[in-house]
């Protein structure tokens, strides 16, 4: 027989049917016992009476178990209507049992909210972690969420392109990740921080529109609410000037909350905007809370931060970005970048959108002449020829006829836990790591056999004791 869905059975009345999944609770009155069998759609309670041949089978099952049961969908007796469930008006007639598999005793309850259960103990079991209905929803509104988006920039005439994971080192702010190269001994790959170069060289290709929810890779030291991999919506557009960009973000942002969070509350369209320093010195943060009633866990408060300054001082006394090296300046300070003056006052064509007191996104309308990038690096000391080896493919590229161009990256990790009012980012990722890096799960970053590493030309000599935890 064909299995049905559970959330299917409500509308078989009378009907015999096979449903399969796992034996949330196992309970008996009197003789008879009564399963609440749950699949990925919802919980049925399986009613199952002595008299059948199967019942000593059944006396065996423990939760967890996954069975596939038949039988006839009754309506419970008005007494037993349980109306906190879709299904809480029938029930199952068991007629048939099949055993898939048995199931130890977990290591942790999957019917609650799980927050008060260590992390450790839910990572490392991740795979029973996300049994629990709301880890399955999280997963279920991130795709519908990145479903929405796949559609609206399809519509919008943007083309999505996955770039390379083995990648030359990109500026972002952070450490890159490194992959040794068998075949070119002593060479390292990094893995993207963002996929921010090939956007751009996208955009000198002439594809004008260009999406993607690329996973990204940052070594930043031990921080809480970071991942050391997590996915952008990652975009770029051609012949657009920072009206055009921040007006697609708003478009997707507000589309994408009244189909796929109809019951949100965005507190003001269009989104209010501050520059860098009004935010700065109003609320001492460039990613500022505007909601006006922090307590509405609906209420989505979105706002635009701009006018950054486009460098800082380093430790050193030098210069370097504060957001994106690939940023043009303001219309204004164009001048002032060619001709490295004025620096501390050059205002960057970025943007940023804050969202209930967190950055979501961020982006910028690019330089797309070489002169003006070699002149980004020279102000943050970078010699000629360094210019020349990290990033002389990109000038090179910028001589062929470069449109002006700009673009936007999200944290969708970041996103969805606002939108699902989780406490932080791990709860709306399937397989997490925690904050050190480490995924308890496969037991992992590991150890490496000598072999592999003769292989890639690499002799480790540990100059520090990893720390043990
Ligand atoms: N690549 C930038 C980032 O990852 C975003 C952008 O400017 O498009 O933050």
């Amino acid at each position: 027989m064909e299995r049905i869905f559970i959330k299917e059975t409500p509308d078989k009345i009378g009907e015999k049917v096979r449903v399969c999944g796992w034996v949330q609770t196992v309970r008996t009155h009197g003789k008879i016992m009564f399963f609440d069998l749950r699949d990925k759609t919802g919980i049925i309670q399986v009613v199952i009476i002595p008299n059948k041949d199967f019942f000593a089978k059944a006396k065996e099952i423990r939760s967890e178990w996954v069975v596939a049961l038949e039988g006839t969908i009754n309506q419970r007796p008005q007494n037993m209507v349980n109306d906190k469930i879709e299904t809480g008006k029938i029930e199952m007639l068991a007629e048939g049992l099949e055993v898939f598999s048995s199931a130890k005793t977990l290591p942790f309850p999957i019917d609650g909210d799980g927050y008060e259960i260590s992390e450790d103990n839910r990572l490392k079991y991740r795979y029973l972690d996300l049994r629990r209905t709301r880890l399955q929803k999280n997963l279920v509104m991130r795709h519908k969420v990145f479903n929405f988006i796949r559609n609206f920039f399809t519509n919008e005439g943007f083309v999505e392109v996955e770039t390379p994971i083995l990648t030359r080192s990109t500026p972002e702010g952070a450490r890159d990740f490194l992959v040794p190269s068998r075949l070119q001994a002593g060479n390292f790959y990094a893995l993207p921080q963002s996929p921010q170069q090939f956007k751009q060289l996208l955009m000198v290709a002439g594809l004008e529109r260009y999406f993607q929810l690329p996973i990204c890779f940052r070594d930043e030291d031990t921080r809480g609410n970071r991942q050391p991999e997590f996915t952008q919506l990652d975009f770029e557009m051609s012949f657009v000037e920072r009206e055009d960009v921040m007006a697609i973000n708003e478009k997707l942002l507000v589309a994408l909350v009244k189909a796929v969070y109809p019951k949100k509350i965005i507190q003001e369209i269009p989104f209010p905007r501050l520059t860098y320093a009004e935010a700065m010195g109003k609320y001492q943060s460039d990613k500022p809370d505007l909601r006006k009633d922090k307590n509405n866990p609906d209420l989505l408060a979105f706002c635009w931060v701009i006018d950054f300054p486009f460098f800082e001082k380093t430790e050193e006394g030098g210069w370097t970005f504060t957001h994106n090296p690939f940023s043009a300046p303001a219309p204004e300070f164009r001048d002032d970048l060619l001709e490295k003056r004025n620096i501390p006052n050059i205002i960057a064509a970025q943007y940023d959108i804050a969202l209930n007191g967190f950055e979501v996104g961020g982006g910028s309308i690019r330089n797309h002449q070489a002169d003006a990038l070699e002149a980004v690096f020279e102000i943050m000391g970078f010699s000629k020829q360094r210019i020349q080896e990290n990033f002389g493919h990109m000038l090179e590229a910028f001589k062929y006829g470069a449109p002006p161009h700009g673009g936007t990256a999200w944290g969708m990790e970041r996103l969805m836990m606002i939108l699902e009012n989780e406490p932080n980012i791990r709860e709306v990722m399937a397989f997490p790591k925690t904050g050190d890096g480490r995924d308890l799960m496969l037991d992992c970053p590991a150890v490496i056999e000598e072999a592999r590493l003769k292989e890639l030309h690499i002799k480790i000599e540990v100059l520090k004791e990893p720390d043990k935890n």
